[in-house]
This record gives structure tokens, C-alpha cells and sequence, in this order.
């Protein structure tokens, strides 16, 4: 692959009429070759018919136009989603899942909620991750490297060639805590929302719980919706849980949630899956119920799946689904909070919630020869 240098895929609309200005042309080219690379899709300056002839060849001078490279699909053969792996400039590589309709949610939720007409693409915002939560395979690769805005935007826009219809909504779900990386983000989204016409609303940054960037987004001014993985609401069973949580505790993420909330108006989505003897006692609801009281908010109780495959020990090995599930549902429900609960989208190609861990491109060959043997289906989307 070509050098980076003066890749304007990723680049946001001031950041690409500064470069137009840099090369001795107007600062309106910026925006015209914002619109030809994120909403007419653009792969190569001499498509963009509409500039100058002299204009694209000094653009093929002075610039390139590179994106990351979807390497290998998986498909469910139970439910269709679908996960991509996705080749990063210097070969590292990290995973997108492609949720079909009406996938997210189950029970009741799934015959009402709006949600389940959406085309939902989880996408990743590092190479790993550093912040060991105990449930989450993404965890066991260790932390690598944050993704440049053309990687984050790129996930979004090779999905997108390959679906064939609109994406309509995005989460920042899949590899890595998106608030540590969190300059990066907030220009994808950016560019995802102007270039991309993907509303803000559509749009979901979930954090493990940095509570200091949550007030930064606060302040930022975007207009994403938030999602905390929240897993406990007391501080001992979450700091085993998620050891991010001895840094910012419950008092410190509520008082930013609070503050986020106080700023924007916006509810705040909180994440849940409940493991039986861990988080499922009648007290840890209990501190739950209080929790949710502080901050308007749904309570999103996901699924638990297993990281087995990842040969995880400690704590991660022992972990097992709560028998309580719909139980908890129904409590949260009778006091009055909003909750649903998520399907397990793609869980037997290691694709739901928690189960990303890069393998090598040899062995998605081979997990793809075999999921297509047992299914007797092909792979597009
Ligand atoms: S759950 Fe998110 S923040 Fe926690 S280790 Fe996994 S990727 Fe990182």
C-alpha cells in the first residue's frame, strides 16, 4: 500500500479546504472534494468529473485517496448478521458487524420498536483495547493502536458498498473504548453526519465509563447519543468487572452523566448484562433502580455470550449467564425505568456483544469455509 501521506480519505471539510488553500486553490474545492469522497463515494480523483482537469492532476500530485480493505466476511448462518474484518494501513486489522433488521432487540421490544428497521453497522475505534473488562474478548489482544478518522469512516463506507442499501445507524460498539481515542471519533462523527448524511440521533458512542470525556463530549457540542456500559451498579462488583472503574467510580461517572445530561438534554443509554452470582442479587437491582433514577436513561440488558474461544482464565473464564434475565426486565420495568432487551445478533460467529478478537486472516478462512459448510450458504451480505 501507498504512503499516507496527504490522504485526504478522513479528512473533515475544514481539514480538506485548508488542504486546497495549501496547494494554491480556492478554499470552496474543499467542500466539492468533501461531497465527491464521503457522498458520491469517490475511489479516484479522476472520477470527480466536476473539478478542473488541472485541478485533479494536481491532486493525483500532491495527494491519495486510501481506505482500509475488508479482507474477509463471515456470516450468521442463524441470524444473517454479518462480520467483516478489516485490513488498517499497516496491516493490523479490526472487525465490523452488520446487523440486519429487526435483529436488535427481542420479546416485546422487537414488535414496537423503531430499531428493528434499522440497518445497524457496529464499528470498532482502536486495534485492541487497554481496558481489560473481564467479559470482553477485545480485551485479551491487549491495547495496539487508535484508528485514524479515514479508518473509523472507512469501516462505515466499504460496509456500505458491500449492503447494497442504506446503513442507518452506527455504534461505536465494536473494538475499544471510542473515549480513548476520542478526537478521532468525534471527527468521524462528524463526517458521518455531514458527509455521510447519517443522523446524529442514528449515531452512538458507548464508553466503558471515562467519565472526564464524557463531559468533553458534553461540552463538544455532538450530537451523537451516549451509551455507558455499565454492567454494576456498585463500585466493588464493578471495579471486578470492569477495572476502569477503580480510575472513575460510580460517583465520578454519575456526576459526569449528570453534567452530560444537564448540558444537552439528552437520556443516556446504560449497558447490562447480568452474570449469575456476579451483578444479579436482588441488592445489585436494587443499587440499579437507584442509579437510574439520577440520569433520564433506558436500560439496554444485552445478552451474556461466552469468550471461551479466546482461551480467556480468571475471572472472564468463570463468568456464566444470570438465570434471572427476564426476571430483572421485568422489575426494572415495574419501577418505571425504560428498558429492552437485545438479541444476541451473530453469536456463532463470535460477532455479538463482546466476542471481537481479531484472528488472523487464515483463520477466518477457515471459520468461513466452515460456517458455510454447516449452513450451505454463500457469504454476501
Ligand atoms: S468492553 Fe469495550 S472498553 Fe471494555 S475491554 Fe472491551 S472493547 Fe475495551
Amino acid at each position: 500500500m501507498t504512503s499516507l501521506h496527504n490522504n485526504l480519505f478522513g479528512l473533515t471539510l475544514q481539514e480538506l479546504s485548508d488542504f486546497a488553500e495549501r496547494i494554491g486553490e480556492k478554499r470552496y474545492r474543499g467542500k466539492q472534494l468533501f461531497d465527491w469522497i464521503y457522498a458520491k463515494d469517490a475511489s479516484s480523483f479522476a472520477e470527480m468529473t466536476s473539478l478542473a482537469k488541472s485541478f485533479r492532476e494536481l491532486l493525483e500530485q500532491h495527494a491519495s485517496l486510501e481506505r482500509v480493505e475488508i479482507v474477509q466476511r463471515q456470516r450468521s448462518h442463524g441470524d444473517a448478521t454479518t462480520k467483516f474484518l478489516v485490513k488498517l494501513h499497516d496491516g493490523l486489522h479490526v472487525e465490523s458487524v452488520l446487523i440486519p433488521p429487526r435483529l436488535a432487540f427481542r420479546g416485546h421490544e422487537a414488535d414496537h420498536e423503531e430499531e428493528q428497521r434499522r440497518l445497524t453497522l457496529c464499528i470498532s475505534s482502536q486495534a485492541g483495547c487497554a481496558l481489560d473488562c473481564k467479559f470482553c474478548a477485545t480485551a485479551t489482544m491487549g491495547f495496539l493502536r487508535n484508528l485514524t478518522v479515514g479508518e473509523i469512516v472507512g469501516q462505515v463506507m466499504q460496509v456500505r458498498r458491500e449492503a447494497h442499501r442504506p446503513i442507518t445507524n452506527i455504534v461505536f460498539m465494536g473494538m475499544g473504548e471510542p473515549m480513548m481515542n476520542f478526537d478521532n471519533v468525534m471527527k468521524a462523527v462528524d463526517i458521518l453526519t455531514t458527509g455521510l448524511n447519517i443522523a446524529a440521533r442514528r449515531i452512538t458512542v458507548s464508553t466503558a465509563g471515562r467519565a472526564d470525556k464524557i463531559r468533553l463530549m458534553a461540552e463538544s457540542g455532538c450530537k451523537a447519543k451516549l451509551a455507558v456500559s455499565l454492567h454494576s451498579a456498585v463500585d466493588e462488583t464493578r471495579t471486578m468487572l470492569m477495572p476502569i472503574n477503580k480510575k472513575f467510580n460510580l460517583a465520578e461517572l454519575m456526576s459526569a452523566l449528570e453534567y452530560y445530561h444537564a448540558k444537552t438534554r439528552k437520556r443516556v443509554t446504560y449497558e447490562y448484562i447480568f452474570f449469575g452470582g456476579v451483578n444479579d442479587s436482588d441488592y445489585e437491582v436494587a443499587q440499579l433502580v437507584k442509579l437510574a433514577r439520577r440520569v433520564p436513561c433506558k436500560v439496554n440488558i444485552i445478552p451474556f455470550h461466552s469468550i471461551a474461544f479466546t482461551g480467556v482464565g480468571g475471572l472472564g473464564a468463570s463468568l456464566k449467564p444470570s438465570t434471572r434475565m427476564n426476571a430483572i426486565a421485568d422489575r426494572l420495568r415495574a419501577a418505571h425505568l425504560s428498558v429492552f432487551v437485545r438479541s444476541s445478533a451473530g453469536e456463532d460467529i463470535d460477532a455479538a456483544c463482546g466476542q471481537l478478537a481479531v484472528k488472523t486472516e487464515e483463520e477466518y478462512a477457515r471459520q468461513v469455509r466452515l460456517s458455510t459448510r454447516r449452513s450451505g450458504s454463500t457469504i454476501p451480505v
